[in-house]
């Protein structure tokens, strides 16, 4: 059973909004005053305008270092979607929490806040750290800021977990996301005197034409990664506008797209090609048209993740799951820029990725309790692996 502390923590952090272009400060600003009833001191990070922090404490303060506890505090929306609850709601209604984060993942930031008690006067012989992010659903911006703070405030965690939602079962991979925005400028005329004009669109859809050229080609040479439901990296185009009528050249197209790179593709590689080969299109274009070409904008980079069923911190968590095995996860996490801060990290956390974004997003309780048993269990660790 789930105890009620936990439960009403991960209920009132449900209660608020904090959908990723929402301003986050409230729930910041209320575990940042939990943590100080506990004595604890908070460091928050903001982002340029003020309105978004991070938070990170650290439990057990003298300790030679830590472990992190590691989740977004952001949401994805609920416009259009049918929900036959209050998003805002939290309701517990047949065994389940319901609400909008509640699987992700702020059921799994009110546990181990609950938890923050016993991390803190535990006798582990490692430090707790609680790391709770911005705009983690846009992008994992927050966690960028909060992970170069750490780095420049000479933090060195021993491992990190990140909570997001695995069923409490510990997950060693995932891929990345690399999404990309293309804007093509070309020279518009009538289009009887196409001599004279640069068509943004047909530029457009060769690099277009490219990205499905690569996407082929991953799915037939490279090498498998078995585990994820596709076991090879995929690309693919998002969204396409241009033209404004059937008889004008089009000055301007836009197109988005990613890349979903396997922990052993290089999705840098990846853009690089495709920025390339747009490059390449330019002298003709030149040629009509000299301010004719294309612009690309990064939009988000979330990189793959590849822990291993080595690392104590895996150890830890199958310990603490009673999971016997690792598994690997379809959807992008924080995961990969702790990993490539240094430090080891496994994901696990409770409730299922079907119900997360999806309306009446639930978790059960079944899974706030394990993850409870999983923070008490941590807390009582004698050793990490
Ligand atoms: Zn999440």
């Amino acid at each position: 059973m789930i105890s009620p502390h936990a439960l009403e923590l991960a209920q009132t952090l449900v209660r608020m909004n904090t959908v990723s272009h929402h301003s986050n400060l409230e729930l910041i600003h209320f575990i940042r005053d939990h943590l100080a009833s506990l004595g604890v001191a908070s460091r928050l990070t903001f982002n340029a305008d003020k309105t978004k922090a991070n938070l990170f404490a650290t439990l057990g303060e003298g300790k030679p270092a830590g472990v992190i506890l590691s989740g977004h505090t952001d949401t994805v929306p609920w416009d259009g979607q049918e929900w036959t609850t209050d998003p805002l709601g939290a309701v517990v209604r047949d065994g389940r929490l319901y609400g909008r984060g509640s699987a992700d993942m702020k059921a799994f930031i009110g546990v181990a806040l609950s938890q923050a008690g016993q991390f803190l006067h535990s006798d582990a012989p490692f430090a707790i750290h609680l790391a709770f992010s911005y705009e983690e659903e846009i992008g994992c911006f927050g966690v960028k800021e909060l992970i170069a703070d750490l780095r420049d405030a000479g933090v060195r965690p021993l491992a990190c977990i990140v909570g997001e939602p695995t069923s409490m079962v510990p997950a060693i991979a995932h891929k990345g996301v690399y999404r990309y925005k293309c804007c093509v400028r070309g020279k518009e005329a009538h289009s009887s005197l196409t001599p004279h004009s640069v068509n943004a669109i047909e530029m457009a859809a060769r690099v277009v034409g490219r990205v499905r050229d690569m996407a082929e080609g991953f799915e037939r040479d490279e090498p498998r990664f078995e585990g994820f439901d596709v076991p090879f990296s995929t690309a693919s185009v998002g969204q396409f506008h241009g033209g404004i009528a059937d008889n004008v050249v089009p000055r301007d197209a836009e197109f988005r797209y990613e890349f979903r790179d396997l922990p052993t593709a290089n999705a840098a590689q990846m853009q690089a090609e495709v920025v390339a080969y747009a490059r390449a299109l330019e002298p003709a274009m030149h040629r009509v048209a000299p301010q004719a070409g294309f612009r690309f904008e990064t939009i988000c980079e979330i990189p793959s993740f590849l822990g291993s069923k080595d690392d104590e911190v895996t150890r830890l968590a199958l310990r603490l799951s009673g999971e016997p095995q690792t598994t690997l996860v379809a959807f992008g996490t924080e995961a990969g820029l702790f990993k490539n801060a240094g430090i080891p990290t496994v994901v696990c956390g409770p409730g299922s990725i079907q119900q997360a974004h999806q309306p009446d997003e639930y978790v059960s309780l079944e899974q706030l309790a394990r993850c409870e048993a999983f923070m008490a269990g941590l807390a009582r660790s004698r050793s990490l692996g």
